[in-house]
């Protein structure tokens, strides 16, 4: 995991009150999601639209969507009862870049009133050098971007299209752009001094041996952290690679893994899915106490 030894000072500095970056801070400050974000521009093969996005949160749970109006009130109401509300993240249901302009919106008016909070998102990453320098702007110190892979023949496999620049691509010409794209706004963000996240989900079959690939391609970006999940699996998250359905990994084929990639740069293991309306400490979860009608009817 991710705690002050592993750290260059620096980074340390930057990431030791964000409670999904720190061991110790993950005790002591919150973070919460807003939903705003309900499309996406890519298919990704164990998505299930119904549910939140698994660049950042737990698969199977459905998020409500609000507009950056209703999500910057949530906001200044959470943060007025946890005190230790320090991180403000936008990571779906869809992909937040997707939906450039609530994303921002949202951004804007939580900068404006509580310009303290820090805010992070994260991202499928084929929008992503779009939106640099926009992000920059906003002073968006953390962008996770979830990449499964970094070989178009593997990316076929996981995402039966894509839709850029008005077009559908399918097969190995979407996985390649997807790829250049994703490589692309990571070196961008870290040329900025943009604190980059990369999430990776653990295909059993398909990406497994690929992702200590994929662990080289980020650290050399400038990436400074990899969080490699375990697929979850259950018809109903959309897992329809093959016939009979795609299994997860095991915690052993999960641990060796990471463990593989450890000697190459920070492994995060402490990482919680949490879903894209999640509310709180990490591991805790206090949305239900902040549906929309209840912040809508707060003064
Ligand atoms: Fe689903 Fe997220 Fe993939 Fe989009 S990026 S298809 S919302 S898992
Ligand atoms: Fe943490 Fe990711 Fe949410 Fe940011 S987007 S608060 S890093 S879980």
């Amino acid at each position: 995991g991710a705690g002050q030894g592993d750290l260059a000072p620096e980074i340390w500095e930057k990431v030791k009150n964000h409670p999904c970056y720190s061991e110790e801070a993950h005790h002591h400050y919150a973070r919460m999601h807003v939903a705003v974000a309900p499309a996406c521009n890519i298919q990704c093969n164990y998505c299930n639209r119904k549910y939140d996005c698994a660049n950042e949160s737990r698969p199977g749970v459905v998020s409500e969507k609000l507009t950056p109006e209703q999500a910057a009130k949530k906001v200044l109401a959470v943060a007025s009862t946890i005190p230790q509300m320090t991180v403000l993240g936008i990571a779906g249901p869809g992909d937040p870049l997707a939906n450039p302009e609530k994303t921002f919106k949202t951004f804007e008016l939580i900068s404006k009133t509580a310009p303290d909070i820090k805010l992070c998102l994260s991202t499928n990453g084929l929008a992503l050098p779009d939106h640099v320098d926009t992000i920059a702007r906003f002073n968006v110190d953390h962008v996770t971007i979830t990449i499964n892979m970094v070989d178009a023949n593997v990316g076929a496999q996981i995402y039966p299209w894509i839709f850029y620049k008005n077009k559908r691509y399918k097969g190995r010409e979407a996985a390649q752009i997807l790829t250049d794209r994703q490589m692309q706004g990571l070196e961008m963000l870290t040329e900025r001094g943009i604190l980059c996240k990369v999430n990776s989900v653990m295909i059993p079959g398909i990406n497994d041996h690929h992702l200590v690939e994929v662990n080289r391609a980020v650290k050399s970006r400038g990436a400074f952290l990899h969080n490699i999940m375990p697929l979850i699996s259950a018809p109903e998250h959309g897992t329809v690679f093959g016939l009979n359905g795609q299994r997860g990994p095991t915690a052993q084929e999960l641990k060796a893994l990471q463990d593989s990639c450890e000697g190459e740069m920070n492994m995060m293991r402490h990482c919680r899915q949490c879903r894209a309306d999640a509310v709180g400490l990490l591991g805790e979860d206090r949305s239900a106490e902040f549906t929309t009608e209840a912040v809508m009817a707060m003064d």
